[in-house]
């Protein structure tokens, strides 16, 4: 297994995912800008909920973000997990919850991706903490791209395009990857009430600074 290792370091040597640096998959200068620390705010809908983040969004959170979700890259993914992890723990720790409920990616980008990658993350945070993980949203209807759309935008571009899929009995703890505006988040928890189901609080792995 060793030679393997050191083979694969010869043709595919370690990278700094957020400055390219060759030696460690994250270099200890770029890992200032990715230090799972406890970040809590509330959503700005009523009833109100606690969202939990891990990492603040920085050029270099970025880039790991997109070397999970665009390169499938599994050192990447695993730094989402243990910031999603540290989220959860404390979320858990402040209100309880009894299932993960995962947001989808739209299916046209699960299926470049070939995989929808917050599930897969969702899941192994199952198995760590015994909480069932649960694949409960869908999209129902397309929605504009919200990169150039500011924060009431967002709100009102995403409001009614997800349903959840069946009840589930307890209260849910929504999985994602990044929170911004929150306007996701938000579309997900009215889903999930919607369908009946009470949702505790919501976890990411990062938070950017909110827009205006
Ligand atoms: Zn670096």
């Amino acid at each position: 297994m060793r030679s393997i290792r050191a083979l694969q370091e010869i043709i595919f040597p370690s990278r700094c995912l957020g400055c390219g640096q060759l030696g460690l998959e994250i270099c200890s200068s770029c890992r200032k800008s990715w230090h799972p620390h406890i970040y809590r705010q509330w959503s700005q809908h009523l009833p109100t909920y606690p969202i939990y983040s891990a990492v603040t969004y920085s050029p270099i959170a970025g880039k790991v973000l997109l070397a999970a979700k665009e390169n499938n890259l599994a050192i990447a993914d695993q730094l989402i997990y243990k910031a999603l992890f540290h989220s959860l723990t404390f979320s858990l720790r402040e209100n309880g919850g009894d299932f993960l409920v995962s947001i989808p990616s739209r299916k046209s980008v699960a299926r470049t991706r070939g995989r929808q990658f917050i599930s897969i993350l969702a899941s192994q945070l199952s198995e760590e903490t015994g909480l069932p993980a649960y694949e409960n949203l869908e999209h129902t209807r397309r929605v504009r791209d919200q990169s150039s759309l500011d924060a009431k935008s967002r709100f009102d571009n995403l409001d009614g395009s997800m349903k959840s899929l069946n009840f589930l009995s307890g209260r849910a703890i929504v999985i994602d990857d990044l929170v911004t505006t929150g306007a996701t988040l938000q579309e997900a928890v009215r889903a999930l009430r919607n369908g009946g189901i009470e949702v505790a609080a919501a976890v990411t792995a990062c938070v950017a600074e909110p827009l205006r």
